[in-house]
């Protein structure tokens, strides 16, 4: 049985004082049977880091550099991530991808870099709307798994999670329905299968993103292959986070 897992990705938003009372609310009113992650910009990954001490609200970060160290300007190593008390790291956002420019090479680049220090993965893919209605989503999803994945061992793989996220649903409102969230989902673990083993593939925790919130998480989660959540905008609020994050399945 595979634990859920919801994650909130707070994109750019807040201040340090927003983003302390977000967290103790999470903390004193929300209950944690499934694994829980915020993932706050950099600026406010060290107060959100002293927040959650001692807690088991998981703290993300949103990005990271593909170096160590030197001459990135404006990046963020993941050194200093791992010495923010950060534990895990959400690699290959479409808005990455689309606005950044990060290519399925750049990702794979990051994801390897990520695990070399320790930081666990949430490994993000999906298609465009274009892509969706040229009958390609299926395609362009494998070869993400596929390219960002490449000589990432079996062991390295309990260490990753993939999220698919359409990115025509992405703070968009529309919600792939259950049922082709779900297809994907499954095609994303036949390779993972095919890639490693079938033991891996059951293990592989799935989040679906792309709009979800308290009204549709029920029917989401209902879904054999759907794990978890990452959820943008309905994270940014405790009473729309709480009852996501507590979703039992
Ligand atoms: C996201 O940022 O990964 C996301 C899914 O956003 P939203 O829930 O707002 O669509």
């Amino acid at each position: 049985m595979r634990r859920s897992y919801m994650a909130g990705n707070w994109k750019m938003n807040y201040t340090r004082s927003e983003a302390l009372s977000l967290v103790k609310e999470l903390l004193e009113n929300g209950s944690f049977k499934n694994k829980v992650l915020v993932a706050p910009p950099f600026t406010l990954l060290e107060t959100v880091s002293n927040a959650v001490k001692g807690t088991e609200l998981i703290l993300g970060a949103q990005n990271m550099s593909t170096a160590e160290s030197g001459a990135h300007t404006g990046e963020i190593s993941p050194l200093m991530l791992k010495d923010l008390g950060v534990q895990a790291v959400i690699l290959g956002h479409s808005e990455r991808r689309s606005i950044y420019g990060e290519t399925n090479e750049i990702v794979n680049t990051k994801i390897h870099l990520a695990l070399k220090h320790s930081l666990e993965v949430i490994f993000c893919v999906g298609e465009t709307l274009e892509e969706r209605e040229a009958g390609a989503a299926e395609k362009i999803v494998r070869d993400q798994v596929l390219k960002g994945l490449k000589d990432i061992s079996e062991k390295q793989m309990e260490s990753i999670t993939i999220a698919y996220e359409p990115v025509w649903a992405i703070g968009t409102g529309k919600t792939a329905s259950p049922e082709d969230a779900d297809d994907i989902h499954s095609v994303i673990r036949k390779e993972i299968e095919e890639l490693y083993s079938k033991e891996t593939a059951d293990q592989l925790i799935i989040q679906y993103g792309g709009s979800v919130k308290p009204s549709n998480v029920k029917e989401l989660m209902g879904k054999a292959n759907i794990d978890g959540a990452l959820v943008g905008g309905a994270a940014l609020k405790a009473e729309t986070f709480i009852p996501i994050m507590e979703y039992n399945k």
